[in-house]
């Protein structure tokens, strides 16, 4: 790799980064190692900013973070990145902007077509802290941080599936996407993961015009494969029964063992590959 050329990760979080029981301990000799090389790590994730700033400060991360699917981008001001934001506006330590629709914008459609054609649902806008942690299995301060949210809502549906697909397609005039998760569908913008990628390496550009940024993206599930065709290197993580996805990209490699493990496997074979086997000691 030239001179010029650094390399910028980016990574989903759950069967990613962090394995069944939300910890990440497989991975400490790369994370050891991409933090000596001074190599940027980008949490990328469906979960809120304020759940993801929890796991960055402990993981010791400065870099920018997208949430909530591609929806929220923030930059800690640690990260140097950002002089005069222009799009972006100030929470706490954090430059943030919302890249998509606003959760202002998304509840209120979806709140008005539920008084006006009778729909049954409801979602985390709809509940009390005791409440989401009673529907989604969290602790109650969990619960709290999974409902600081700003650019998407989860709801439960309650009604017909023919219901379902009218409202999907009532939201849809507005640039609402309808995205099936585990137990809840979640209501969102046109913004995704690899929207969020590719205005995080903006940034990194814009800071630093003479580098070639070589994007590698890590992800495990549908909702990362976007992501993984933005990046230079793509790597798949499995699942304990094989792949779930086939990216398209310059360099694609899959990891021989599933989150964690997987993860630092494959960050430890890509430094070795591109930077060389003396930067791995
Ligand atoms: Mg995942």
């Amino acid at each position: 790799m030239s001179a010029k050329k650094k390399l910028l990760v980016v990574t989903d979080l759950d069967s990613s980064l962090l394995d069944d029981s939300y910890s990440w301990e497989e991975a400490r000799p790369a994370l050891h190692r991409l933090k000596t090389l001074g190599i940027p790590l980008v949490l990328n994730s469906s979960k809120t900013l304020s759940e993801m700033k929890d796991l960055a400060h402990r993981l010791g991360t400065f870099a920018p973070m997208v949430a909530e699917n591609g929806g929220l981008l923030a930059v800690p001001q640690e990260s140097g990145l950002l002089d005069q934001p222009q799009t972006f506006h100030r929470s706490g330590n954090d430059w943030i902007e919302v890249t998509g629709l606003s959760r202002d914008f998304i509840l209120s459609r979806a709140h008005a077509l539920r008084e006006a054609e009778g729909y049954l649902f409801d979602g985390f806008a709809d509940w009390s802290t005791a409440m989401v942690a009673e529907h989604t299995g969290l602790s109650s301060a969990a619960a709290s941080r999974a409902q600081s949210r700003h650019a998407t809502e989860p709801i439960l549906w309650k009604d017909t599936l023919a219901q379902r697909e009218t409202f999907e397609r009532s939201l849809a005039k507005d640039g609402i996407r309808l995205l099936r998760g585990g137990r809840f569908l979640h209501l969102m913008g046109p913004a995704d993961k690899a929207s969020g990628t590719v205005a995080v390496k903006a940034l990194y550009q814009q800071a630093l015009p003479g580098v070639e940024w070589v994007v590698v993206a890590l992800g495990d599930s549908q909702n990362d494969q976007a992501m993984l065709e933005v990046a230079d290197i793509a790597v798949v993580i499995p699942h304990a029964d094989g792949p779930h996805i086939s990216p398209q990209a310059p360099r694609v490699l899959t990891a021989s063992m599933p989150a964690t493990a997987g993860w630092n496997e494959s960050i430890l074979t890509i430094i070795r590959d591109e930077l060389g086997a003396s930067a791995l000691q």
